[in-house]
């Protein structure tokens, strides 16, 4: 027993979720999960397959992404992790995964345009992509900068992450997080399945319009608003 064992636990089953889901290929993704309280969190090893992870296996890493408890080398992104939650001090949990369609949006270096009600209902706005990382930030510290790269794109956007819990990195694929392990995995899969209607809709339509600004309040409110309804 040790005092990280919640979050490891925690960490480990939103980690399963991915290959479940579809979101994942091979060691690809990693979730990681925070005790706030300790200032730490819990993220996947590097390069362990998903069949070959365990609660124990899961490193323990500080908000400035120093091992603190773990023997094997944490996930390549935990400096990502690690700067999103120094910044952004009202989230739980972390996600980053390639899943196909949200990855290819992210490839072509374009936000997602809000075109339907199952975007609406969970923002408001177009699920924006950073773009691609300036050289001398790629030949820094590369996972670093990432971090940077995300919260840059959200405050250049006027957005706060505790609004969109979404983005697209450019040239490279999507992080999501929440404030629970069960919401950031399932804004992951909720962006992969509007990554996929998105090109989908453009596919059938290349002029397919966005959605009316009325039909997007009208859907996120009643989500969200103070006199929130939706359960479907
Ligand atoms: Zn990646």
């Amino acid at each position: 027993m040790s005092q990280y064992d919640h979050i490891q636990q925690s960490a480990y089953l939103a980690n399963m979720q991915l290959p479940k889901l579809g979101l994942v290929l091979f060691t690809f993704g990693n979730v990681s999960a925070a005790d706030r309280s300790l200032g730490m969190f819990a993220i996947k090893p590097s390069g362990v397959p998903y069949e070959d992870l365990s609660p124990a296996k899961m490193v323990i890493v500080d908000f400035d992404g120093k091992t603190v408890q773990g023997t094997l080398r944490p996930s390549s992104d935990t400096q990502t992790h690690a700067v999103l939650y120094k910044q952004w001090t009202n989230i739980g949990c972390i996600v980053h995964t390639h899943s196909v369609y949200a990855t290819a949006w992210a490839q072509s270096l374009r936000s997602i345009p809000v075109f339907g009600t199952t975007h609406a209902d969970h923002t408001t706005v177009d699920i924006p992509c950073a773009p691609p990382m300036r050289d001398e930030m790629i030949s820094g510290n590369y996972e670093y900068e990432t971090g940077f790269q995300i919260i840059n794109e959200l405050k250049d956007k006027g957005l706060s992450y505790e609004e969109i819990e979404m983005i697209l990195v450019g040239n490279h694929a999507p992080f999501t997080w929440g404030k629970t392990p069960e919401k950031a995995v399932y804004n992951s899969a909720v962006l992969e399945s509007i990554a996929q209607m998105a090109l989908l809709t453009e596919q059938i339509n290349a002029n397919a319009p966005r959605l009316k600004a009325t039909l997007i309040k009208k859907h996120f409110e009643r989500k969200h608003g103070p006199d929130s309804y939706y359960g479907q």
